[in-house]
């Protein structure tokens, strides 16, 4: 089978790619430019013969993807901007919110071949800051209160607010297409969401510090040079291994009973010190010798549906953290 992975040369698209690959899958990828695909291309030469790239200049133009999809029987949808810098909240809200109508609009164009979408949402999407707590959040629970909160606002929003507007309002739309698709019997596909929080692990290929992007950016901001304030923009921090969030991504596009079905992909809450002091130890550092106990966490987030449904398996902090610190080895960043 062929799988059209969109955004490919971001870095939880680029695992999900790699993943696809040994699985056994031809997969295509997106990407805005050709000159964006050199990287990844590079990576993935041992799958030359399965591997191929598709230029999407403007994902929030209709049609944009009536090329790219064509004879692929899957798609895993993940591009999307990821920053949380917008002075106007359509910055972020048109390219999630159109290049999801889109894509899964071309998906839908009559003789496609496209039998199952996996949007990558967020956990941005289910987290809602009116909650009190301590909350445990299901799969049942949206982020109501910020996109009123930025409908209302619109520019003078919390950026970060418009960052997690866009993935809900995405999820959403890409919920009633396909509602709407199967009620009038007009698409061929089922959707599957999967909503991860901070994914963390190696990063795949060359790239340089300057263009990491925000989650592995942060990590190391924290961790590696302790140069930020360990507080961040996410409501309720959570964490998952981008390896582990590939399976997942792999087990939605290929589980039969995964269709229709929304996902928490996470493997814990987390405080950033508890990362800071597993980093120092494997940088063999002075641990700072403080109080180690954490109060209890008061956002969580149950993947239970994940182990249950999919089938998926969570690595914890140490391996993860190992990982990242011999590939921050590897490339001088450490
Ligand atoms: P990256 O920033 O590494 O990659 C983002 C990808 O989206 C790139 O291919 C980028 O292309 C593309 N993209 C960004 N803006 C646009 C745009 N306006 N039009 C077209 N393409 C665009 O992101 P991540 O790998 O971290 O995230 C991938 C997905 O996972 C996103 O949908 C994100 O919301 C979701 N996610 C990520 C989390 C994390 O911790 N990393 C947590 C929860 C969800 P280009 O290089 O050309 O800009």
């Amino acid at each position: 089978g062929k799988v059209l992975v969109t955004g490919v040369n971001g870095f939880i698209a680029g695992w999900v790619a790699q993943e696809l690959l040994a699985q056994g899958f031809s997969v295509r990828g997106t990407v805005r430019s050709a000159e964006k695909a050199t990287s990844i291309q590079k990576a993935f030469a041992a799958y030359a013969d399965r591997f191929e790239f598709a230029v999407v200049k403007d994902i929030t133009l209709q049609g944009a993807f009536d090329e790219a999809v064509k004879g692929v029987d899957a798609i895993a949808h993940l591009a999307s901007p990821v920053r949380v810098t917008a002075t106007d909240p359509e910055e972020l809200i048109r390219p999630a919110l159109d290049g999801t109508t889109s894509v899964l609009r071309s998906a839908s164009a009559p003789g496609s071949s496209v039998k199952r979408i996996v949007y990558v949402s967020s956990l941005a999407a289910v987290v809602d800051s009116r909650r009190p707590k301590p909350v445990v959040y299901t799969e049942a629970d949206w982020n109501e209160t910020e996109p009123a909160e930025v409908k209302e606002k619109g520019s003078e929003a919390n950026p970060a607010a418009m960052y997690r507007t866009s993935k809900t309002l995405a999820e959403k739309a890409a919920w009633d297409m396909y509602s709407e698709g199967r009620e009038k019997g007009t698409i061929g596909w089922d959707l599957v969401t999967l909503c991860p929080p901070w994914t963390f692990g190696p990063v795949l290929g060359a790239t340089t510090l300057k263009d990491l992007n925000v989650s592995i950016g942060t990590w190391y901001a924290n961790c590696i040079k302790e140069d930020q304030d360990s507080t961040s923009w996410s409501i309720g921090p959570s964490w998952v291994d981008v390896r582990d969030f590939a399976t997942a991504t792999f087990l939605s596009l290929t589980k039969p009973e995964a269709g229709g079905e929304r996902f928490i992909i996470s493997r814990s809450p987390f405080y950033w010190k508890q990362w800071i002091t597993i980093a120092r130890r494997l940088l063999g550092q002075p641990e700072s010798g403080d109080d180690e106990s954490y109060p209890e966490f008061e956002i969580v987030y149950n993947s239970q549906k994940s182990k249950d449904v999919l089938g998926l398996r969570y690595r914890d902090m140490e391996e993860t953290a190992a990982f990242m610190i011999a590939d921050f080895k590897a490339k001088g960043w450490c």
